[in-house]
């Protein structure tokens, strides 16, 4: 297949990110220290109270009862819809560490985890190829890479080399944003892809933090992209990228008693937070005229950047703590959140530029044959 870039064909339609709220129930660790839930919601409304503060209203509202396949089915299949229709996908996981990002995107996922437990990338890979099996005159192929940012560095987690690369960001004309020699897997089945994940997944870096045990200081981006053809004609091709993004925890440094190496960690993994923050913001601010959006300011910003006020259905959960241990924190997620919100994104169909291209001219030439009889 040529080279691909996102090529406008059809009318562009403003889509907002999508906001979900998920608050995971008590954990025995929470129960033993005594901790108190302090946060309430309310029914029949996607809305949420944390403390004594005002209410909050997203998108979605998920209480700590709700069920990893609701959460899929109401957030993450019609994002899935629309890859089958060329358009690109994005969903981050935000939160503090301990608050449920690993555990919603299916980051532990292993082929005994009970099925209930399963979480968002298996069931994204499930119903893909669920999908692609409804579809028998449609060609398929798809790729998968799995990466992570870590310290600023973006490591590629499906290289079966011992040494662990470090890759670097190229923008490419064509390709809009790409990791120079990231590896790209073409896989055939839904056990192929899954053995990806956990591949990457046995990869990722933990470490300890006073926070939590084992707590991940990266962020975590696993991307499928799905070619498609159907018949001979060349403008049946169409291509779409899922990201699905486990990030970095987002408490304030202070919390973790870093010292030395794990202050620099901290300082550079805040950067990408940071900088996500500040994109937010940028975006977020209906000034008029197009202000500067800090995309440049970190690797997870550049490597998000078509999710964030660019091509893509985008959907942020914000995992959190019912504890009031975690009130301070709960409270800035749900802030952080609020303030994503506010992006609008352009979605529009990724088709071959060239069949795009050959469709514009065919147009063309029609509307000249109608001038020309009119004439
Ligand atoms: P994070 O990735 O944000 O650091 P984890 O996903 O590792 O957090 O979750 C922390 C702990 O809470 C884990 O033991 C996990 O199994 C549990 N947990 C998180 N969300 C839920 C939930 N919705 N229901 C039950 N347990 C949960
Ligand atoms: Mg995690």
């Amino acid at each position: 297949m040529g080279c691909l870039f996102p090529i406008q064909v059809m009318e562009e339609k403003v889509i907002p990110v999508r906001v979900a709220i998920r608050c995971r129930p008590l954990v025995p660790r929470e129960l033993a220290e005594g901790c108190e839930p302090c946060i309430s919601f309310v029914p029949g409304e996607p809305q949420i109270i944390v403390g004594t503060e005002k209410a909050f209203t997203f998108d979605y509202v998920f209480d700590p009862a709700t069920e990893q396949e609701e959460v899929f089915n109401v957030t993450v299949a019609p994002l899935l819809r629309g890859i089958f229709n060329g358009y690109n996908a994005t969903v981050l996981a935000y939160g503090q560490t301990g608050s449920g990002k690993t555990y919603t995107m299916g980051g532990t996922y292993t082929t005994t985890q009970d099925d209930n437990e399963v979480g968002v990338i298996p069931r994204v890979i499930h119903h893909l190829f669920n999908g692609i099996s409804q579809r028998s005159e449609t060609e398929f192929v798809l790729k998968v890479s799995y990466l992570e940012i870590y310290n600023e560095e973006i490591i590629d987690l499906l290289c079966n080399s011992k040494d662990r690369l470090v890759l670097s960001i190229r923008e490419d004309a064509k390709e809009g944003i790409k990791v120079a020699g990231l590896t790209e897997k073409t896989v055939c089945t839904a056990e192929d892809m899954v053995r990806c994940l956990e591949m990457g997944n046995s990869s990722r870096s933990v470490g300890s933090t006073a926070m939590n045990a084992v707590s991940s200081r990266s962020h975590a981006i696993f991307t499928i992209s799905v070619e498609q053809k159907r018949g001979a004609q060349r403008d049946s091709y169409c291509c779409g990228k899922f990201h699905l993004v486990d990030l970095a925890g987002s408490e304030r440094q202070k919390k973790t008693k870093a010292e030395g190496d794990r202050l620099k960690e901290g300082i550079n993994i805040n950067r990408g937070l940071l900088s996500l923050g500040n994109v937010i913001s940028a975006l977020g601010e209906d000034s008029g005229k197009k202000n500067h959006i800090p995309y440049r300011d970190s690797k997870l910003t550049r490597m998000l950047q078509d999710s964030l006020g660019g091509n893509s259905h985008t959907l942020m959960v914000a995992c959190i703590s019912p504890a009031d241990a975690n009130l301070e924190e709960t409270a800035n997620s749900l802030r952080y959140a609020d303030r994503a919100r506010k992006i609008k994104n352009k979605p529009i169909v990724n088709q071959d530029p060239q069949a795009a291209e050959l469709l514009a001219l065919k147009r063309q030439v029609q509307q000249l044959r109608v001038q020309l009889l009119q004439a």
